[in-house]
């Protein structure tokens, strides 16, 4: 759409996203409203590229606590993200679109290895382009993995996909009087130690000026609003 607000989009989906309201796993219901969510959006002409997450199925600093090695903990949780990859990829699929799913780590009968400039050129045929495997590295997260790829693809802005309206000034879900922010710059959330995202994720942004908006994936359109420019969520910059 010409009158679009942001014309590449790095969407981060966490793995809880998926989940819907199963306590593990992925939920194919939920699964098929956000992949809804991003081929309306993406009709409406914005080029579009998800990252996901995996803690809906393994996180690595939990199973390190239960004693496992970190760093293969880790590898786990990659590829956990892969899983979810392909149950997107699925329901976008399901509806029409034009996906190519790209691996930070090699996966090559299921996915194509990422290559920032193929990636591109997807966007740019206006395939919906999946990153899976994080940033291929133990010790990382997949919101760091989301603004790395949001950077390298010159994305104008992370939208991150939650199942909370935004950012408050508490949790909400534990604390009633919490209040919603809709808007607040990058310094402010540091300040008030507002956890946008993880630190390390955070950090990148604001270092890059990347504008960050922080969403309810469970509200109908909400996508699609957010990238036309309509004020959803919280908007970090
Ligand atoms: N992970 C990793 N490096 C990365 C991204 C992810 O090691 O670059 C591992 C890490 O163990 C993490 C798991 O993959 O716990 C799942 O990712 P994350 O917890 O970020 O998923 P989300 O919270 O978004 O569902």
């Amino acid at each position: 759409m010409a009158g679009a607000a942001y014309r590449r989009t790095l969407l981060k989906v966490s793995g809880e996203a998926l989940m819907g309201d199963a306590p593990y796993g992925i939920d194919t219901a939920t699964v098929a409203r956000i992949a809804q969510q991003i081929q309306a959006a993406q009709r409406e002409g914005a080029e579009i590229a998800v990252v996901v997450g995996g803690g809906n199925i393994f996180r690595g600093s939990e199973a390190e606590a239960a004693g496992m090695d970190r760093a293969t903990a880790d590898y786990a949780g990659m590829l956990a993200t892969v899983i979810n990859a392909l149950a997107l990829q699925d329901a976008l699929e399901k509806l029409g679109a034009t996906v190519r799913t790209q691996t930070a780590i090699i996966v090559q009968q299921v996915a194509e290895p990422y290559i920032r400039r193929r990636a591109i050129r997807h966007l740019e045929k206006g395939r919906v382009v999946i990153f899976a495997g994080g940033t291929g590295n133990p010790y990382f997260s997949t919101d760091t993995a989301a603004v790395l790829r949001a950077l390298e693809i010159e994305a104008d802005v992370l939208v991150k996909a939650t199942s909370v309206d935004g950012v408050y000034s508490a949790d909400p879900k534990q604390d009633p009087a919490a209040e919603f922010i809709p808007e607040l710059t990058f310094q402010d959330a540091i300040v008030r130690g507002l956890a946008v995202m993880d630190a390390n994720a955070f950090g990148l942004c604001k270092e890059n000026g990347l504008p960050i908006v922080v969403m309810n994936v469970n509200q109908p359109g909400a996508i699609a609003r957010v990238l036309q420019g309509e004020r959803v969520g919280t908007l970090v910059r």
